[in-house]
């Protein structure tokens, strides 16, 4: 089981208070979307969860462990961040497999999960080649193998779509979509695409400068959106 816990959330750099204050519970297998302006702190409080940044005051719960002080790797999450973040000069499965390899999984293991992993995202025939000879679709496909190797428990997302074209996301939702109902796990994911949002999310964390404005499900932010500032978030007429 994991579940997320946020307590009493901050982050200050330097003597700017960035996230100010969030408390929130993700369930077990939840898929949760943050969405908020630019600069409202989402990469930083998905980057916190990850173990990227320090925590400044607050309590994080993974499961029934507070992982405040606990390294990322072990943690049980894996992100997939919006530029991809792969390894010129390694092939799509040395790219899938260096997490593994750093964590000393043997190398038949390794070759087992980077081939199931590929299966699943259809990269089988494309193991072999190179970050610069795939496609902007390919390579988040990589980076999203990357991540299922390792096995987490939960999935932090950070606007991965971003960089795609339009009719490429629409696919790449589907498939992220399908993802989660096969695997089941917990995932974060933040976008600031409205459609991504409301189709992916079994909940929406709306943030607005650091705090949280409003947590509800697609539907109970479109037809009883808070305020404004929800609304035009959320894409509803109020
Ligand atoms: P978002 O992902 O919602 O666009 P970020 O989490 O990237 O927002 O940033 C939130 C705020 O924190 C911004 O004002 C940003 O400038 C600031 N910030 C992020 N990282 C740092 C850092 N390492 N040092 C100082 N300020 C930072
Ligand atoms: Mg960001």
């Amino acid at each position: 089981m994991t579940s997320l816990t946020l307590a009493g959330i901050r982050k200050r750099f330097g003597k700017v208070d960035v996230i100010r204050g969030v408390d929130l519970r993700v369930a077990d297998g939840e898929f949760v979307v943050f969405v908020g302006p630019s600069g409202c702190g989402k990469s930083t409080l998905l980057r916190m969860i990850a173990g990227l940044e320090d925590i400044s005051e607050g309590e994080l719960r993974i499961g029934d462990r507070i992982v405040n002080e606990v390294q990322p790797a072990k943690r049980g999450v894996a992100m997939v961040f919006q530029s991809y973040a792969l390894y010129p000069h390694l092939t799509v499965r040395d790219n899938m497999g260096f997490g593994l390899k750093v964590r000393g999984v043997p190398p038949h293991e390794r070759r087992q999960r980077v081939e199931a992993a590929a299966a699943t995202l259809k990269l089988d025939a494309l193991l072999q080649r190179f970050p610069r000879e795939l496609s902007g679709g390919q390579r988040q496909r990589v980076a999203i193998g990357r991540a299922i190797v390792g096995e987490p428990d939960v999935f932090l997302f950070d606007e991965p779509l971003s960089n795609l074209d339009a009719e490429l996301r629409v696919h790449m939702r589907s498939e992220i979509a399908s993802l989660h109902k096969r695997l089941g796990n917990t995932m974060i994911y933040v976008t600031h695409d409205q459609i991504e949002a409301m189709t992916l999310a079994d909940k929406i964390v709306v943030l607005r400068d650091g705090q949280v404005e409003q947590v509800g499900t697609p539907r109970q932010l479109y037809e009883r959106p808070g305020n404004l500032f929800v609304a035009q978030f959320i894409g509803s007429p109020k």
